[in-house]
């Protein structure tokens, strides 16, 4: 497999074939509405992922808001401060939010009436689970694996269709001991190949790094490459020549473990892992390498996704 479906036509062509026919623009730099079309394989995508789901597995769904006080504990706002989103509201007396309320309408300056609530929009949706899997007590040494998906936000304003604030994550998270949870991500680095093979799609895996903040952050995405705690599944969507991160295998060692008091049985703090799907990805790749038209597509990959 190699061209874009689409390719007789330049790429700025394709991309806008993509962008019109998969989504209507909702005023704001990467948030999208998804046309039923585009859900459809969304949701054919989302049921094969969960014919991959151990038998074990806890089942969460998460809403799009978390608590901002186990951000902060969960040391996101250390690594990501920038692409946080957090939640607030108009606060006050009930005469003070009038007031606040009416100045929008009168055009008059209103920001400064918001409050700051106590919730973030979700940035991961393996996030919330920590804390629900500390509440369990200690972990066994063959650890506990959790299905977990929400609608994640981070601030990243962009145009590039492979690029959302707004974007639905699943996730597989593992936590357990350091053996346990290595060899749960380098299974599913296999299994992820397996996937996008099945799902007759171009992909390459490396080693990854997030963006962490400011100066600092570049030695962080050194170490992070240099102990090869992320992987990525990349599949060209944009280009050929820069493929688009569309899941990610990521290797927490103690850190969550720790920041949550989460406890092995045996003593230690639990090491976590998770694998990521980034729905959304997935999704535009699906078109961008078998076409718009899903009658066009190839047999195998329509029953695959029971369609
Ligand atoms: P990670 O936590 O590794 O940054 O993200 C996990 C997965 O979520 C990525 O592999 C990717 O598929 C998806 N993802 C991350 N950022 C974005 C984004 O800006 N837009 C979209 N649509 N998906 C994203
Ligand atoms: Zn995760």
């Amino acid at each position: 497999m190699s061209g874009f479906v689409g390719s007789q036509v330049s790429n700025d062509e394709r991309l806008a074939n993509l962008e019109q026919v998969l989504f209507r623009p909702m005023g704001a730099d990467g948030v999208r509405a998804r046309t039923g079309l585009y859900e459809r394989v969304l949701d054919g995508l989302t049921d094969f992922i969960s014919t991959f789901r151990p038998e074990a597995a806890e089942v969460y769904r998460f809403p799009p808001v978390m608590s901002r006080s186990d951000i902060e504990k969960s040391g996101y706002l250390q690594s990501f401060p920038n692409l946080v989103g957090f939640m607030c509201c108009l606060a006050g007396s009930p005469a003070e939010i009038r007031r606040t309320a009416n100045r929008i309408y009168e055009g008059e300056p209103w920001t400064e009436g918001l409050g700051v609530a106590d919730l973030v929009l979700t940035p991961a949706s393996c996030y919330p689970v920590y804390p629900i899997a500390a509440a369990k007590g200690a972990a066994p040494d063959q650890g506990w694996i959790f299905d977990v998906g929400c609608e994640c936000f981070r601030r990243e304003p962009s145009r590039d269709i492979d690029r959302m604030q707004s974007f639905r994550q699943r996730e597989y998270v593992c936590i357990g001991s350091p053996e346990t949870v290595c060899r749960f991500r380098d299974d599913w680095i296999v299994k992820a190949q397996s996937m996008a093979e099945q799902l007759q799609l171009p992909y390459s895996v490396d080693v990854a790094n997030d963006p962490f903040f400011g100066a600092g952050g570049q030695f962080l995405a050194a170490g992070q490459r240099e102990q090869k705690l992320k992987f990525e599944l990349l599949i060209p969507i944009l280009s050929h020549d820069k493929p688009t991160a569309c899941m990610s295998f990521n290797y927490h060692k103690s850190h969550f473990g720790e920041a949550w008091d989460i406890h092995l049985a045996r003593g230690g703090p639990a090491h976590t892992g998770c694998v990521g799907f980034g729905m959304d990805r997935m999704t535009i790749a699906m078109f961008a390498h078998h076409g718009l038209d899903l009658s066009a597509w190839p047999q195998p990959v329509l029953t695959l996704l029971g369609l």
